[in-house]
């Protein structure tokens, strides 16, 4: 569905009016919606909730048949097991590295990106071989097809994994406002899926969720080779304090969701999620951010030669200090354009939504 934003008001193709009043329990969405599955676990048993024009149906099937293979109403999701895989926070290897950011519920233009870069066939299948396919956070939020990208991503990971290659799923503050019930950006039929659920949204990424327990499994950053990848970045007091990834990772990780937690964030853990943290960082596009000085501060504490980062928007793959910091936010949330990093080797490319490749500057 096409959207065309003006002043307050978001208008479909067909002409819908809806009010984008931040408050999203005042939205409804009058066109019947589509949406799901959400899966539970419960004992042996996995129990599939989705919404077929606007009808909530239901199964129920035993984990001793996995893999199961969900398909209803135009909606898929591949469950092999319920086995989730320990990610590493650094990967060396002479392999391809591509990466996109910011997908914010935009299933239809990242398929057509990724189908046109050679990273999935037509048939939505990984065509990478040992490449590695890094998503640095923001599926949620704003657009309407986030369970399709999130089912989309857990399929492709396993095809990934087979084929020797690895997608990594970075966590953005849009995945750590929805597993912390801050539903400010939710597209209206998410606000509407969870009435006809009768649950709250958050609840359908609870942490006897499948897809609740594969977003918990990720990590914040990676390390591919000589590149270092977040949401936002890393504020130059990370280097200056001497912090590794290892603990940046597993405190940010420990106090994910505060409501699980048995006493408020303090110290590092407090730090790494507010705005300095990596997932809400800004600091490389402000004229009083950080200095040149501070960012080769940076590239040296974590042995890297660049930092690639999405969150705050471009309308390209954009550099920054001379190549220095890379930022592959090209918003795609617009549902209009976007582009992938590609590194092989010592060179750096755009992959355009036509697939043309171009030399980064
Ligand atoms: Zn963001």
């Amino acid at each position: 569905m096409i959207f065309f934003l003006f002043s307050g008001l978001i208008l479909t193709a067909t002409n819908t009016v809806y009010a984008t009043n931040l408050d999203a329990s005042s939205n409804v969405v009058d066109a019947p919606i589509t949406d799901g599955p959400y899966v539970s676990i419960s004992n042996s048993q996995l129990n599939y909730h989705y919404i077929c024009q606007d009808k909530v149906l239901e199964d129920k099937r035993t984990i001793s048949t996995l893999p199961h293979r969900f398909a209803a109403c135009g909606l898929l999701a591949d469950i092999p097991s319920l086995a989730l895989r320990t990610d590493l926070l650094e990967y060396h290897g002479d392999f391809k590295v591509a990466a996109l950011s910011d997908l914010h519920g935009q299933y239809d233009l990242m398929i057509t990106l990724l189908v046109n870069n050679g990273i999935i066939s037509a048939q939505g299948n990984w065509t990478f071989g040992k490449g590695h396919f890094v998503i640095t956070g923001d599926v949620f939020d704003r657009g309407d097809k986030v369970t399709e990208i999130l089912w989309f991503l857990y399929r492709l990971e396993q095809q990934a994994v087979k084929a020797g290659g690895k997608v990594h799923l970075l966590l953005g503050n849009h995945e750590v406002m929805v597993l912390n019930g801050d539903l400010r950006y939710l597209h209206p039929k998410y606000v509407k899926a969870a009435k006809l659920l009768e649950t709250e949204f958050a609840e359908l990424f609870s942490k006897t969720t499948v897809l609740g327990q594969w977003l918990r499994s990720k990590s914040v950053l990676v390390k591919i080779n000589n590149a270092l990848y977040a949401h936002g970045g890393f504020h130059p007091e990370l280097a200056q304090k001497n912090h590794s990834l290892q603990e940046i990772n597993s405190v940010f990780k420990k106090h994910l969701i505060k409501a699980e937690l048995p006493k408020p964030r303090e110290g590092l853990a407090r730090f790494l999620h507010k705005s300095n943290g990596p997932i809400w960082y800004r600091g490389y596009f402000k004229d009083d951010g950080a200095t040149s000085e501070e960012i080769d501060l940076l590239l040296n504490h974590f042995d890297i030669e660049h930092l690639i980062v999405g969150h705050t928007s471009q309308n390209n793959i954009e550099t920054r200090y001379q190549g220095k910091v890379i930022a592959i936010d090209s918003s795609i949330k617009k549902g209009e354009y976007g582009e992938l990093l590609f590194i092989e080797g010592k060179k750096l490319t755009r992959g355009t939504l036509s697939g043309e490749h171009l030399l980064l500057n």
